[in-house]
């Protein structure tokens, strides 16, 4: 198992390795950042965007949730997390693409196809229940079509990509920079199973990369 001083044994690899390697453009990013990319992706420990898609530091602005969704432009009492970085990196860093990730066997999405939380207390499962009520139009359309087996859960992880690029269009901020051609919103999801890449086209359809 990995505990907070196998990490600093990581930092310090990091610090006589990679780090020196990237000298100069570390020199450069910590005078600002200009990432092209937002993904948005789970918390799963498996799936870090920053190693499926190889990238460098500066490269993405990453938000990781549960089942790597977006709320729905909302008001109201909650700290909004997502939104609040959905807004720094659409209209601070003026990113050009948002990419959001699911992937196969995501804890988020079988609490929702179960409701295993529902009920629970703040603290005890309830703000999961919460978050993932997100889905829960989604859940039940699946459910209706596939039953609560393999087939639904593979639904309902592609269903999180397809509700989160909906909920990402409530925000006044994204449609408008999309009708003005600045930017574009992607879906991708990461089989853990095969280790494929799958990349949502126009129609909603995913296949592999
Ligand atoms: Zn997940």
């Amino acid at each position: 198992m990995t505990d907070f001083s196998d990490l600093l044994s990581g930092y310090r690899r990091f610090r006589q390795t990679e780090y020196r390697r990237q000298r100069d453009r570390w020199d450069e990013l910590s005078e600002g950042q200009a990432p092209k990319v937002m993904v948005i992706a789970c918390s799963d420990s498996r799936v870090d965007p920053a190693q499926i898609f190889d990238t460098s530091p500066g490269e993405i602005f990453v938000v990781r949730n549960i089942a790597n969704l977006v709320p729905p432009f909302e008001l109201g009492g909650g700290r909004h997390g997502v939104s609040a970085a959905l807004e720094f990196a659409v209209t601070q860093l003026e990113v050009p693409e948002i990419v959001v990730m699911g992937h196969g066997a995501c804890g988020g999405v079988h609490a929702a196809l179960t409701r295993r939380f529902e009920g629970k207390a703040p603290g005890a499962g309830g703000f999961i229940a919460h978050w993932v009520d997100m889905l829960d139009e989604a859940r039940d359309r699946i459910v209706a079509q596939y039953g609560e087996g393999e087939e639904a859960i593979r639904a309902l992880e592609l269903e999180t990509v397809r509700v989160s690029i909906a909920n990402l269009r409530t925000f006044p901020c994204i449609p408008e920079r999309e009708a003005a051609g600045t930017l574009r919103i992607q879906g991708a999801y990461f089989a853990i199973a095969e280790g494929v890449l799958h990349v949502m086209d126009d129609s909603g359809a995913f296949a592999p990369a």
